[in-house]
């Protein structure tokens, strides 16, 4: 690093170029606010690029029957991620690619009664909408199939697709920072940019938002709180021989979905499905090889017409960061916790990102807004999806 860094104040300095990150970014510069981003990997190389990306509603949470905290705090999310799609929504998401206009929620013959009663809940009437045959997603249409079928209001988009759109109009306020480089000291932090650049920069707010990173963050600012937790998954991604792409959750005896299932693209165009639900939680306890031998018992007892023989498969270990709850349990909705000048978030789920991003503006508004230049620094990359990267499959 320079041995003299160059001093920058500004607003708000957010750390993580995740979801939660960008979006808040991009809310606060369109507010008027001289707020950065610093990300020491590339932007999405979280767990956003790991998401499948499904903004839900809530139904998936109120499997139970009755509404719970979760299934109330994402309700809105599906009208407020497709008004910024249609370009008219807080922010503008009109070039993010939404990969499939709903979600659906199915179920094999033997479940099909149970799910028939739940939806005709009054709770679950508004939210979804069964399906007539005809109607049903083309793989679904299979004369083999037995069971029912609803579709949710639930979009799904492919999260790069989303990091790009919100940083276009505020790259210029995103810097490529070298990795354990940030020192905190109170209300300034110094950085060193990838450039090699050394950074002092003044701020009003430090908004921790670096998902499985905040824990570090927070020990290097000498806070013990708030506690993290990470609830590990084993997806699985499957390719070769689809010609269809299911976005859909499988509900099993339990409330959780046996398993969910979107649909992406590989580099050479192959649809790749991406496997998560309960199939994912209880795999961390299976090797890689009794993970995917599970996935194909899975997917022959579910879509048994789905001809596996020229299938490639690969399986991806990764954390959900989250808020700790004393008791251990998910969390309901997105958390932020403020000490001093220092704030600490998780959105809990990607749909969440634009709630938490309102949050911040509401603790923001106690700023004096300012309007200094900011220096030309280096930008990060974008994160590539992991079905991208040829080294899984083999
Ligand atoms: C397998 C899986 C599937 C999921 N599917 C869905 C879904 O379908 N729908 C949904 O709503 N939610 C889903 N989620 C949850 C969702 O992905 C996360 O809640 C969300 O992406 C978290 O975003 P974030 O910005 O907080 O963190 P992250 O995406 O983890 O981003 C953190 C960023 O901070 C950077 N960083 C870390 N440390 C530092 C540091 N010291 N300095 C600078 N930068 C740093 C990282 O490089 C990264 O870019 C899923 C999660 C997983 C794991």
């Amino acid at each position: 690093m320079a041995d003299i860094p160059m001093r920058v104040d500004v607003d708000a300095v957010i750390v993580g170029g995740g979801i939660a990150g960008m979006w808040t970014l991009a809310r606060l510069r369109a507010e008027g606010y001289n707020a950065i981003l610093l990300e020491d990997e590339a932007l999405g190389a979280g767990q956003t690029r790991y998401a499948q990306g499904i903004i839900h509603g809530g139904t998936k949470y109120a499997l139970t029957g009755k509404l719970t905290a979760s299934s109330e705090a994402v309700s809105n999310m599906p009208s407020i991620w497709r008004a910024c799609h249609a370009g008219n929504g807080e922010l503008d998401l009109s070039d993010a690619v939404m990969i499939s206009d709903a979600h659906y929620l199915w179920s094999t013959a033997n479940l099909a009664s149970k799910i028939t009663g739940f939806f005709a809940s009054q709770v679950m009437r508004a939210r979804t909408t069964a399906l007539k045959p005809e109607q049903r997603p083309a793989i679904f249409q299979h004369e083999n199939f037995r069971g029912s079928i609803y579709r949710l209001d639930e979009p799904v988009f492919d999260t790069i697709s989303v990091l790009r759109a919100l940083a276009a109009p505020v790259m210029s306020s995103v810097v490529a920072i070298r990795k354990g480089s940030i020192q905190l000291q109170s209300s300034k932090l110094t950085v060193e940019a990838v450039n090699g650049d050394g950074y002092e920069i003044g701020f009003s707010k430090l908004m921790l938002m670096a998902g499985p990173g905040n824990e570090a963050l927070l020990r290097s600012a000498d806070l013990s709180e708030p506690s993290m937790q990470l609830r590990p998954l084993k997806m699985v991604m499957m390719r070769g021989g689809i010609t269809e792409k299911v976005y859909a959750h499988c509900m099993g005896a339990g409330i959780n979905p046996r398993v969910t299932i979107t649909s992406h693209t590989d580099n050479d165009n192959n649809i790749v499905w991406y496997m998560g639900g309960q199939l994912a939680e209880d795999g961390v306890r299976r090797s890689d090889d009794e993970q995917i031998a599970r996935a194909k018992q899975e997917l022959t007892t579910l879509i048994p017409w789905q001809n596996l023989d020229a299938a490639q498969w690969a399986t991806l270990d990764i954390d959900r960061a989250e808020v700790r709850h004393a008791d251990g349990h998910r969390p309901d909705t997105f958390y932020f916790d403020q000490q001093g000048d220092i704030i600490t978030a998780w959105p809990t789920k990607l749909a969440l990102a634009p709630l938490l991003a309102q949050q911040m503006l509401e603790l923001a508004s106690t700023i004096e807004k300012t309007d200094a230049a900011l220096p030309a620094w280096p930008s990060p990359p974008f994160a590539d999806f992991p079905w991208s990267e040829e080294s899984r499959w083999s």
